[in-house]
């Protein structure tokens, strides 16, 4: 287990053995792939917007 989600981290450097919220290993691999996941939605959005932006600027010269 490795986990640096929160201020709470085990001596500022991440819960190895037991979250100190009392988190399990699988939980904190969860949220890191769902904050992966969201991340990679969120920059793919990104690029979506200056693509369909570009498109538009095009069109309307
Ligand atoms: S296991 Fe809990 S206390 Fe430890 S860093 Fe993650 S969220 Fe914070």
């Amino acid at each position: 287990m490795f986990c640096f989600q929160c201020q709470e981290t085990a001596k500022n450097q991440g819960c190895t053995i037991n979250g100190m919220c009392g988190k399990k290993g699988s939980t904190a691999n969860l949220q890191d792939l769902s904050v992966d996941a969201m991340v990679a939605m969120v920059m793919k959005a990104g690029e979506t917007a200056v693509t369909t932006m570009a498109a538009l600027d095009q069109a309307n010269t």
